[in-house]
């Protein structure tokens, strides 16, 4: 378990004050000059030795993805944060937001820096208005102080960052979705490549940052890429802001070392299961999209990228989603397909036709009024679906329902004969 030295985010919880001066006190913003002035390739390669992976939920090498960013391109570069937290049971994000914002600025000005950028946007979710307000304070003090703008802290490098708030659709969540959005136009996924790197923000070498991966960078240039690295799996370095909601008696948003087993994640910060851990059905591990797991899998598997795609499923955004043996795991799952087909921008025939196709089958069978072969049709349009689309969205309403068929297919034919006898 992690060690309270170790712990990143202080004020997680908003027990102290977001503001700039209590920031300083907790030691953001310390030796900021300094770090801007070792430079692109410093930096770099310090996020490179800390192991960091986007905490956004595809796990991309952070210091890889800002390698890739030209180094001498006519155009300018832009830093992007992703700040367009939507996906059921997470919430991570909201409370950075919220209680350390300026861990989050001051992130973004290394990003910037790393990848040749002077201009940094934070793409905040529509619904996010009082962690946009709380932002955009945090913002404004740090041009008071001078930290932002130009000669940031005083490093002799000119930066600015703009706050941009969505319209709350999921899709802009996906980055080429967001860079349409914040370019005024709808918010659809680009086909890739080419990818942001080379043309994103304005056809111009972007570069797309979850808002935890950016703001753990102040932590770890302080600390060292090493001690991150020394945390948690070799392939999983370093902490993570976990979330667990569902059936548990305290449900809870905290900082933990990666690689924590499930199990005592949940009985240590977020009470136990409701009833006790033999009343567990299932676990969703990263945040909707990912594939559910049993009890049995549930009790012996760590909070890594390396066990759970092991255990069939993934870490996602590390936001767990209990559901005890009250749930009705049909309907829990069918409510997660009708987000998908809501929140589908309809580019795709395979995710605008079989979202919806899931979500009707679902409560067919979930109502008992579908045939037995309505489950292996259900499975077959889950393949249908998966790797045939843009952007993974389709991807991410076809595996809860293979987590489902791959579990709890007894239930599903349980179902349909109760109502057929
Ligand atoms: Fe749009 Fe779905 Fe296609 Fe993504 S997969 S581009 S959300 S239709």
């Amino acid at each position: 378990m992690l060690d309270d030295k170790d712990r990143i985010f202080q004020n997680l919880y908003g027990q102290a004050s977001p503001g700039l001066p209590a920031a300083k006190k907790r030691g953001d913003w310390k030796g900021t000059a300094a770090f801007v002035k070792k430079g692109r390739e410093w930096l770099v390669n310090e996020v490179l030795v800390s192991g960091l992976r986007g905490r956004g939920g595809a796990g991309f090498s952070t210091g890889r993805k800002w390698s890739f960013m030209p180094k001498d391109s006519a155009l300018p570069s832009y830093i992007v944060v992703n700040a367009d937290e939507s996906e059921p049971g997470t919430c991570k994000d909201r409370d950075i937001i919220r209680h350390e914002p300026h861990k989050l600025i001051e992130g973004t000005l290394y990003a910037g820096v790393a990848i040749g950028a002077h201009v940094g946007y934070i793409y905040i979710r529509g619904e996010f208005f009082r962690e946009a307000e709380a932002l955009q304070k945090a913002i404004d003090e740090a041009y008071a102080d001078g930290l932002l703008g130009k000669n940031a802290a005083g490093s002799g490098y000119d930066f600015e960052i703009y706050l941009h708030r969505g319209a709350g659709a999921y899709i802009c969540g996906e980055e080429s979705a967001l860079l349409q959005s914040l370019e005024g136009k709808k918010g659809m996924p680009r086909l890739k490549p080419p990818f942001p790197a080379n043309c994103g923000l304005y056809g111009c070498p972007t570069t797309v940052n979850n808002v935890e991966s950016i703001a753990v960078v102040p932590t770890i240039l302080r600390r060292g890429g090493g001690w991150f690295a020394a945390l948690g799996h070799p392939d999983s370095t370093g902490t993570k802001v976990f979330c667990i909601s569902g059936h548990v008696n305290t449900p809870c948003t905290v900082e933990e070392e990666m690689g924590v087993p499930l199990r005592a994640l949940v009985e240590t910060h977020a009470g136990g299961v409701r009833g006790g851990w033999d009343n567990l059905m299932a676990v969703i591990p990263g945040g909707s999209s990912t594939p559910m797991i049993t009890k049995d899998i549930a009790a012996n598997v760590t909070m890594d990228f390396a066990s759970l795609q092991n255990a069939g499923t993934g870490l996602g955004t590390a936001s767990l989603i209990v559901m005890d043996k009250s749930t009705d795991i049909i309907e829990s799952i069918a409510r997660l397909s009708h987000f998908y087909m809501h929140e589908s921008c309809g580019q795709c025939t395979p995710c605008r036709e079989g979202t919806g196709w899931l979500w009707r089958l679902l409560t067919k069978i979930g109502d008992g009024e579908a045939e037995l072969s309505d489950i292996d049709k259900l499975e077959e349009l889950t393949y249908q679906i998966e790797g045939h689309t843009i952007c993974a969205l389709g991807d991410a309403a076809a595996w809860p329902v293979q987590g489902l068929l791959r579990h709890f297919r007894p239930e599903l034919e349980r179902r349909i004969r109760l109502v057929a006898a």
